[in-house]
């Protein structure tokens, strides 16, 4: 029997639940990837460091398979890439290639779900059936219910019955070398197509500490387990290396989320034990996404969906181009655009900033994000969001308003982070650094800067907005 493993935000060969059990079942498994147009023609650049980071990582994938049924006594293998749409390709794929079934894993994304549907019933037409397996999270779906058999809503007691849940099963690692003898060898002809071929040009990918594919994993994560200890204390800072930079190779599947979590579990300790926290708020948001579909368009709470928004576009484009004269938020702003990554402080303190400070509509910062960050994931990036603008599941209250300045000296205290993306402000002093609008003349012309030239003044009064913001949320709530 022949079958095909149909790699998504998997793109690794080790501890992987579809291309295992695919192994189990079949003696000749072939491994494929589709570069979806689906997906890529909504991007609306053709230059996307994702693009290329998954490009990157097929390369190395394709080689791993390649070395992997070698090793294991093969003829070799590698990854079939093709490029149109899935259900069109894969459908096509798996009936020339003679198998029976086709192995791939879960998704949680309500267009992936209807995608997955679309290709499956087209699969059954041709007498092929489609598997899918868990693999992107430790718990998905319906695995951790409250007592009562409901979905957590809230992410403590979601975490306690996590961790009661888990068990060693869970951590297991599925061995995929025992049985590589079984991947086959790619049909002649078959090669990895240039990234000009799918339409996307080169990106400075290459330049920035992101290494690709499951090598590149590997490296971030050993990096950070000589740090994870410090975890808890430096992740806030972020001027600091406190946190994993790992969000990539999440979202992608080049590491595999039980080691990273087995990892991190039998370590124990106190950073051990809030990075793993981190990784079960993936799970939570994976899992209501899942039940509440809604949210990908709408406000978890309804009661929320009658917040009437401010439409400010001068204002929005000021928060997009680093221009708000908060240098936190415009320094976090220019991270974004610069490299695609923004520490999560900084996520929570943007996000507030736009939906509290400039009365702005989370979609809209939300799909500012969507376009711009590598790690782009709906599920964490909608729950993210919501939590910030107090719309979601167990959100930040809507009467608590991050102050940008506090939020500066708190989590920046020396402005090493601002400076690092506001060289104009380099030389403002340390006490100016959060509000350099608060200088008089003679301290700008030492700093060399000229508020409202070298850099702008503040959009908004914090004081006012904030009275604007509870006003809007008690009338909202209020209604209902
Ligand atoms: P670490 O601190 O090392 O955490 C390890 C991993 O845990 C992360 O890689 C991530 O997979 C997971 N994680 C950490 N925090 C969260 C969280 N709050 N929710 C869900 N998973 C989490 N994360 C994304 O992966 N994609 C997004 O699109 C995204 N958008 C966000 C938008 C907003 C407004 C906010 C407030 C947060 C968002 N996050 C998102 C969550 C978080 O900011 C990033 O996961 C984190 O900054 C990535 O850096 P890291 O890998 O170094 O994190």
């Amino acid at each position: 029997t022949s079958a095909l493993v149909w790699f998504r935000r998997d793109l690794r060969c080790f501890d992987h639940a579809a291309l295992y059990q695919a192994l189990r079942f079949a003696d000749r498994v072939y491994c494929a990837f589709v570069f979806d147009t689906d997906i890529l023609n909504a991007l609306p650049e053709r230059r996307d460091r994702r693009v290329e980071f998954i490009h990157a990582s097929l390369g190395e994938l394709d080689g791993a398979l390649h070395a992997l049924s070698l090793a294991a006594g093969g003829q070799g293998s590698g990854i079939l890439v093709r490029h149109g749409r899935a259900v069109d390709c894969i459908v096509q794929l798996a009936r020339n290639l003679g198998v029976s079934q086709v192995f791939t894993n879960r998704d949680y994304e309500p267009a992936a779900i209807e995608r997955d549907r679309q290709v499956a019933a087209r699969l059954a037409a041709n007498g092929i059936a489609l598997a899918d397996f868990k693999d992107q999270v430790i718990f998905e779906r319906g695995e951790v219910l409250t007592q009562s058999g409901k979905p957590f809503s809230v992410f403590t007691p979601y975490r306690n019955a996590w961790l009661k849940k888990l068990d060693d099963f869970q951590l297991q690692p599925y061995p995929i070398a025992k049985y590589a003898a079984r991947l086959a060898p790619k049909p002649l002809g078959e090669v990895l197509p240039a990234l000009s071929s799918i339409g996307f040009e080169a990106t400075d990918l290459a330049m920035l500490p992101l290494p690709t594919g499951m090598r590149g994993g590997k490296q971030l994560f050993k990096d950070f387990c000589t740090r994870m200890e410090g975890y808890r204390q430096a992740r806030d800072f972020p001027a600091r290396k406190g946190v994993s930079y790992l969000s990539v190779h999440l979202r992608f599947g080049t590491v595999s989320v039980r080691e990273l979590a087995a990892h991190a579990h039998r370590r124990g300790g106190e950073g051990a034990a809030t990075w793993l926290s981190e990784l079960i708020w993936r799970d939570f948001y994976h899992m209501i996404l899942w039940h509440h579909p809604h949210v990908a368009e709408h406000a978890f709470r309804p009661d929320h969906e009658h917040i009437v928004w401010d439409d400010a576009p001068e204002l929005f484009a000021a928060w997009c181009e680093a221009r708000t004269g908060y240098p936190l938020v415009d320094a976090a702003m220019r991270q974004l655009h610069q490299t695609g990554y923004m520490h999560n402080r900084l996520r929570m303190v943007v996000a507030s900033f736009l939906t509290k400070s400039l009365g702005i509509d989370w979609h809209l910062g939300e799909r500012h994000f969507a376009r711009h960050l590598n790690d782009y994931d709906l599920a964490a990036n909608n729950g993210g969001w919501q939590w910030a603008a107090s719309t979601g599941c167990d959100a930040q209250p809507w009467f608590r308003i991050f102050n940008p300045v506090t939020q500066s000296r708190n989590f920046d205290p020396q402005g090493r982070f601002i400076r690092r993306y506001l060289p104009e402000l380099a030389r403002v002093p340390d006490r100016f650094i959060h509000a350099p609008a608060a200088m008089g003349t003679a301290d700008q012309a030492a700093a060399g800067v000229h508020i409202g030239v070298d850099y702008p003044a503040p959009v908004v009064d914090h004081t006012r907005a904030r009275q604007r913001t509870l006003m809007r949320f008690s009338f909202a709530t209020a209604k209902n």
